[in-house]
């Protein structure tokens, strides 16, 4: 069997220290790292943190070649179990790949754990024992042989599952609760002393329960345990999805404080969301996948159009499970739906790239950008989830069916794996009774927007705009306080700033002689005067542009407010009351 010693030897460098054994090498054994880490889709080329990789046969030096970027040759000699030793740098405090200091450990495999060819399919052993004094050890894994704190061996079934299930290493605290039967841990590390451990328990209970009930009824889940990793920091926010088991980062203020029972901040509104998110994936996008993520390729970029329904779609449920499980009301969530329409409509690169052309290219934009990324590109998440929404509404005003149908008759089709766009076309399709498949087509490979507003209004959603703010009619984004100015961080295609000749990076100093501070200041001398002279600095030269905020009316608008309506028709107001209740 491979297996992998991993040992914490040397803390304040960062390092893990890495032990694999082969024990019936090949004459030409091949090991090699993954570039990337499903649910995380970049190519990060985690080999750049090995060093001194050794290969030894019975105590003898065995001949090493590099290939490429991420893979090794050994030339073996008879039979005998080939060892390699290395060391990997391990000093990213984020959920995708490893970290070890004096108080904490945590990593994927995909960072640690060189790949032997050849034996991909067999089961895989990790060897986790030498830990500082009072370590213990969190994972998904299987346990074969484990103390107390957790420290010994587990097992996975193959190469993927072993990568698939993060580890955290340390003194954390560490909650337990059932749901539908079965077995979920909540460990927790970095969190303030006077954390609420049992409303954190409690809500992610409801969370759980509402989700499996929503896949599989009364039946159990395809998964007899899990496990939330959660990292609390100062600051920070995101989530990996595993099979069994989830890594999260979050504000470590977004935690539930102790005799606040009653308060639901929007920090912990964020966490809950975040905890629904990853475990919604544990059906969608684990096990119901991409077509293309059948196998995963860890040596390359794995290509998919499908992201928007998997991260769209996840994203749309991950607020809705909060109401469903009744951890907030429907205004609540009508605000939550506000800020996600407020974001994607203002976005002026949801008219130059569709939500199928984000997916695919997610490898080099939505995970690589820029100042311009607004402009070029759109969020499969949040556009996504906006067409999962728009898809809902349209199914729950029509004559039957929602997404909720939509979504278990893929699960059931698919028997829970890999599922192409076609299928889940045909799905919407079989559930409306007609065809709906079409407008999914045209709202994912297009950049036009679905009808919101009606489709909202229909079930008996009002619609408001909110009155547009200074930066929005301006179109840009800046980052300002009164010690350092104004600085632009964004600018938005067809707008106002735009059409000045104002850049991202600019200093904004001063509108028709008036030094700025903020930008709200400049309103002040808008109010009088909508064309101004605005003195901007540039790689430390000063020059001044013309600002008229006459000159474009075009899209701009404010934000978006959601609330239900007060007047709609009984029909209307059974058809949202089926929607908006648990
Ligand atoms: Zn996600």
């Amino acid at each position: 069997m491979i297996t992998y010693r991993v040992d914490v030897s040397d803390l304040h460098q960062h390092e893990f220290q890495v032990t694999l054994t082969v024990p019936e090498p090949q004459a030409q054994q091949t090991l090699s790292l993954p570039v990337w880490i499903p649910g995380s889709y970049m190519v990060r080329e985690f080999s750049r943190h090995i060093s001194r990789l050794h290969a030894h046969q019975g105590g003898q030096a065995v001949g090493l070649v590099q290939k490429d970027k991420t893979t090794w040759i050994a030339t073996c000699t008879g039979r005998q179990p080939l060892v390699l030793t290395y060391r990997v740098y391990a000093f990213d405090n984020s959920v995708r790949t490893a970290f070890l200091d004096a108080h904490r450990g945590f990593f994927n495999g995909s960072s640690l754990l060189l790949k032997a060819h050849g034996y991909e399919t067999q089961p895989h052993r990790l060897e986790l024992k030498t830990l500082p004094k009072g370590w213990e050890v969190a994972t998904a894994m299987a346990a074969i042989k484990v103390d107390a704190r957790g420290r010994g061996w587990y097992e996975a079934a193959d190469y993927d599952e072993l990568i698939d299930h993060p580890v955290e290493l340390g003194q954390f605290w560490r909650g337990r609760f059932m749901a539908r039967g079965v077995p979920h841990e909540f460990v927790v590390v970095g969190n303030w002393p006077d954390f609420d451990r049992e409303r954190l328990l409690a809500d992610s209970q409801r969370i759980c329960e509402a989700q499996i009930a929503f896949w599989h009824g009364k039946k159990k889940p395809p998964f007899d345990r899990y496990v939330f990793l959660l990292n609390a920091v100062d600051e920070g926010y995101g989530g990996l999805e595993h099979r069994n088991s989830t890594a999260l980062i979050a504000a470590r203020r977004d935690l539930p404080q102790l005799g606040k029972a009653k308060d639901l901040s929007d920090g912990y509104v964020t966490l809950l969301g975040l905890i629904s998110h990853e475990y919604f994936h544990t059906w969608n996008v684990k096990r119901l996948r991409p077509a293309e993520f059948a196998v995963y390729e860890h040596s390359r970029e794995n290509y998919t159009e499908l992201l928007w329904f998997f991260e769209g779609f996840t994203s749309y449920y991950d607020d809705l499970f909060l109401l469903r499980a009744g951890l907030i009301d429907v205004p609540r969530y009508l605000k939550l739906l506000s800020k996600t329409l407020s974001t994607v409509l203002a976005t002026p690169g949801r008219h130059v790239q569709s939500v199928a052309e984000a997916s695919f290219d997610a490898w080099v934009k939505y995970y690589r950008q820029d100042e311009n990324s607004v402009n070029a590109s759109v969020s499969y998440y949040t556009k996504g989830a906006l067409i999962a929404l728009a898809m809902d509404l349209l199914l729950r005003s029509g004559k039957q069916g929602s997404l909720d149908d939509v979504m278990r008759l893929l699960w059931q089709r698919s028997q829970g794996g890999p599922v192409s766009e076609t299928d889940i076309q045909l799905a919407f399709d079989e559930v409306a009774g007609v065809d709906v498949g079409t407008a999914l087509q045209t709202w994912v490979h297009g950049t036009e927007d679905p009808p919101w507003q009606a489709l909202l209004e229909r079930l008996g959603v009002a619609w408001k705009t909110e009155t547009p703010s200074l930066a929005q009619r301006l179109g840009l984004k800046v980052s300002e306080s009164a010690l350092t100015g104004i600085k632009v961080t964004q600018v938005l295609q067809g707008g106002v700033a735009q059409a000045s000749g104002i850049s991202a990076g600019d200093e904004l100093l001063a509108l028709d002689g008036w030094r700025l501070r903020r930008l709200e200041d400049a309103q002040r001398v808008l109010n009088v005067s909508p064309e101004s002279t605005l003195l901007v600095c540039r790689d430390q030269k000063v020059f001044s542009v013309l600002l008229s905020v006459f000159s474009h009316e075009g899209e701009t608008i404010g934000g978006v407010q959601l609330t239900e309506a007060a007047l709609a028709p009984s029909a209307v107001a059974l058809r949202r009351q089926a929607w908006l209740t648990p």
